[in-house]
C-alpha cells in the first residue's frame, strides 16, 4: 500500500476561499487504505478498555462505527443540531470556517463509562473540544481521542491534550 497520506484528496478553496479541504472520502473508498486506517486506530486504543466510541457527524460516524465494532465497544453519535430524536445536551463552538452546535443524547452512556472520541480530522480543535465537553458534562471518562488527520499549525491537537492524555492522529499536514 502507498503512504496513507496519498489517499487523501486536497480540494482547494472548499467550502470557502483559502481552506485546503482534506477529503477523506478517497481514503474511505480504497479498501486497503480504509482497513489500514481502522487497524491503526484499533491498535492505538486496544488497551484502553473502551466501552463506547463517540463519533462526530458525519465522517466520524463512518470511522467511529468501524473502530467501535473492532474494539467490541458501543457507538454514540454526536450530531449536528436538531437531528437526534430524544432528549439531548448541546454545545455551540467555532469551526475553522463558521459556527456550529453539536448534540448528544442525555442517556448515551452511564457516568464513568470509558469513552473514545473519533473524528476524521482535527483543525482548530473547536469541534473535538465541544464533543469532549458534552461527554464530560454527562460524566464520561474520556480515555482517548483518535483522528486520521491533524493540522498541527491550527493548534487543535494541543488543545485537546488538555482534556485527554491519549491523542492519536495518523497523518499530519503541516501547510
Ligand atoms: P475544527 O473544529 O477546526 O478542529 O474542525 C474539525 C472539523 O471540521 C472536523 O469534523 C473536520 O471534518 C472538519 N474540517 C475542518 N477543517 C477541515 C479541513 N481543512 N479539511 C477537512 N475537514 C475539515
Amino acid at each position: 500500500m502507498k503512504d496513507l497520506k496519498s489517499y487523501i484528496r486536497t480540494v482547494p478553496d472548499f467550502p470557502k476561499d483559502g481552506i485546503a479541504f482534506r477529503d477523506v472520502t478517497t481514503l474511505f473508498g480504497n479498501p486497503a487504505a480504509f482497513k489500514h486506517t481502522v487497524d491503526a486506530l484499533v491498535a492505538a486504543f486496544k488497551n484502553d478498555r473502551v466501552q463506547k466510541v463517540a463519533g462526530i457527524e458525519a465522517r466520524g460516524f463512518i470511522l467511529g462505527g468501524a473502530v467501535a465494532h473492532r474494539l467490541g465497544a458501543g457507538f454514540v453519535p454526536i450530531r449536528k443540531e436538531g437531528k437526534l430524536p430524544h432528549q439531548t445536551v448541546s454545545e455551540t463552538y467555532t469551526l475553522e470556517y463558521g459556527d456550529a452546535t453539536l448534540e448528544m443524547h442525555l442517556d448515551a452512556f452511564g457516568a464513568g463509562d470509558r469513552i473514545l472520541l473519533i473524528d476524521d480530522l482535527i483543525a482548530t480543535g473547536g469541534t473535538a473540544e465541544a464533543a469532549l465537553s458534552l461527554i464530560e458534562r454527562q460524566g464520561g471518562d474520556v480515555v482517548g481521542c483518535g483522528f486520521i488527520v491533524d493540522l498541527p499549525g491550527l493548534g487543535g491537537s494541543a488543545r485537546v491534550k488538555a482534556h485527554c492524555d491519549h491523542v492519536v492522529s495518523l497523518i499530519s499536514f503541516d501547510d
